[in-house]
């Protein structure tokens, strides 16, 4: 018999159909990405919408692409919030660009599990150069940098949350074996009870769960009244601590906090860390990427005394999701405590090139260095720091908009593309407002609350901003007040 007649007939996609269904979804995404802005920014479907819109079961036979082609406005966007749109200002951006999109479809057709470096070695090499690059951008000391030649280097996660996590552990890791020097007659469950974290009360939910998943303890500590966690406050709580029998182990600093973007005073808590040895953690999720201009760099000043420092490019510097960047000064300590190495995994060149499985919770990786190796070049440093310097420029536009309206006050500084805003007045008048903005569907906001004040988060998200589109968002912040003050 040939192949050709033991060939399945799948009576489906071959690359000449291929091509076609490719290049129809590419037009669709340029025309859908390009016309976002007329779309209703968060669908008026109710829950269960879909189940009505699709057939009970899978078909039984093959569909043609142009089927599937023509149900996507039918079923999908009619339930797409839209994250890119002008008039989508909720949580934090999330990122979406053209180059990315481009690495994403090569990434699908590689399609290789990087998880040793024989398992491909393109997928190693590229993310290890890539975290160098950006790196650099970001202007981290070269100590974090896989190009100094010692131990030190970057490594993509998924998310924040997983970085925050992969460090805790490593920390854990790093203090179980000093301790176990130090008290060989302590038991690991003895030393493991002693163990305790820092951070900021401002900090993400994630570093919370860290600790949970970590089963370790973790104080949130107060901050001043800038909402920034200050050395000194660290100091008092490990001194306490240390007085109680208690082991300092992991703190970690946050730079552009979720709910107002304060910036922790990291050059004091790297002091206070590095006096007791202790791992030092950034998380810079989201303001991260604004490093890349020089102008933002004092915000992280001290980064220098950390052990290990993430962002997301996938948040603020056009990366499409996943791309958590994680760099590690001394990755042993995560690799050593998460390392199993069954026969299957083993190759002759270990210890060449670092194998990702150990720095990582899961033990499949995709092929995301690409989408950064694509941005990188399609925009230059140039045309990204210009990014990020309009999306700030932007939200000041916002914060002047609404501080020459004598009903507002901005609630937080204004340093990046986030705006704090809120009536004057009591929290009941700013959930209304909240309720009349979000009602009128023009635009999507949500709301923060610190210390029992209730305010609103205008966050800039989509790269397609312009001042117009800023306008566009005033006016209708202005007119849901009018409503509420109207009816009060
Ligand atoms: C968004 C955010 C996170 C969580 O990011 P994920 O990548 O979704 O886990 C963590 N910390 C801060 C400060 C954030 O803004």
């Amino acid at each position: 018999m040939s192949d050709q007649d033991t060939k399945l007939d799948y009576g489906t996609m071959e690359a000449g159909d291929f091509k076609d269904f490719a290049k129809a979804m590419t037009d669709y995404i340029a025309e859908y990405l390009e016309n976002i802005r007329d779309r209703q920014v968060v669908p008026s479907v109710k829950p269960g919408y879909l189940r009505p819109l699709v057939p009970e079961q899978a078909p039984e036979k093959a569909e043609p692409w142009t089927a599937v082609m023509a149900d996507i406005e039918r079923v999908v966007m009619s339930g797409v919030t839209h994250w890119h749109s002008p008039r989508f200002h909720a949580y934090f951006p999330t990122a979406n660009s053209y180059p990315s999109i481009v690495a994403d479809m090569l990434s699908g057709a590689i399609a290789c599990i990087g998880f040793t470096w024989i398992a491909s070695p393109a997928c190693t090499e590229l993310e290890v150069v890539m975290l160098d690059w950006l790196g650099q951008m970001l202007g981290l000391p070269d100590s974090f940098l896989a190009r100094s030649g010692g131990e030190a280097g970057g490594v993509i996660q998924g998310t924040a949350s997983e970085a925050t996590l992969v460090a805790l552990l490593g920390a854990k890791s790093r203090t179980m074996t000093r301790v176990k020097e130090e008290h060989p007659e302590w038991t690991e469950t003895e030393i493991l009870s002693k163990l305790v974290g820092y951070c900021n009360k401002q900090a993400h939910s994630s570093v919370e769960r860290a600790g949970l998943l970590g089963g370790v303890k973790l104080r949130s500590l107060q901050p001043d009244g800038k909402r920034r966690l200050r050395g000194e406050t660290l100091q008092e709580a490990m001194e306490e601590d240390i007085r109680n029998g208690l082991i300092p182990f992991y703190v970690v600093a946050t730079l552009g906090t979720t709910s107002s973007c304060a910036f922790d005073a990291l050059d004091e808590i790297g002091d206070v860390c590095n006096n007791k040895d202790v791992w030092l953690h950034v998380d810079a999720a989201y303001a991260g990427s604004s490093f890349i201009c020089p102008e933002y760099r004092y915000l992280m000043k001290g980064v220098e005394k950390a052990s290990s420092f993430n962002f997301n490019p996938h948040k603020w510097l056009l990366v499409n999701f996943d791309c958590s960047a994680l760099w590690l000064k001394e990755p042993r300590w995560i690799i050593d405590a998460f390392n199993v190495d069954p026969l299957y995994l083993k190759h002759d060149m270990q210890g060449s090139a670092p194998d990702y499985r150990h720095w990582q919770i899961p033990l499949g990786r995709r092929f995301r260095a690409l989408k950064l190796w694509f941005v990188l070049r399609l925009y230059g440093v140039e045309n990204l720091q210009k990014f990020i310097r309009k999306q700030i420029a932007l939200a000041h536009l916002f914060e002047r908009l609404c501080s020459a309206d004598e009903r507002f006050e901005i609630y937080e500084e204004v340093t990046m593309g986030l705006v704090c805003f809120r009536l004057k007045g009591d929290n009941d008048k700013n959930e209304e407002l909240l309720r009349r903005i979000n009602g009128r569907g023009k635009i999507h906001l949500v709301p923060s609350k610190i210390d029992d004040t209730y305010f609103l988060r205008l966050a800039i998200c989509s790269r397609f901003s312009e001042e117009s589109d800023i306008h566009v968002s005033w006016d209708e912040v202005k007119a849901s007040a009018d409503d509420v003050l109207k009816g009060q």
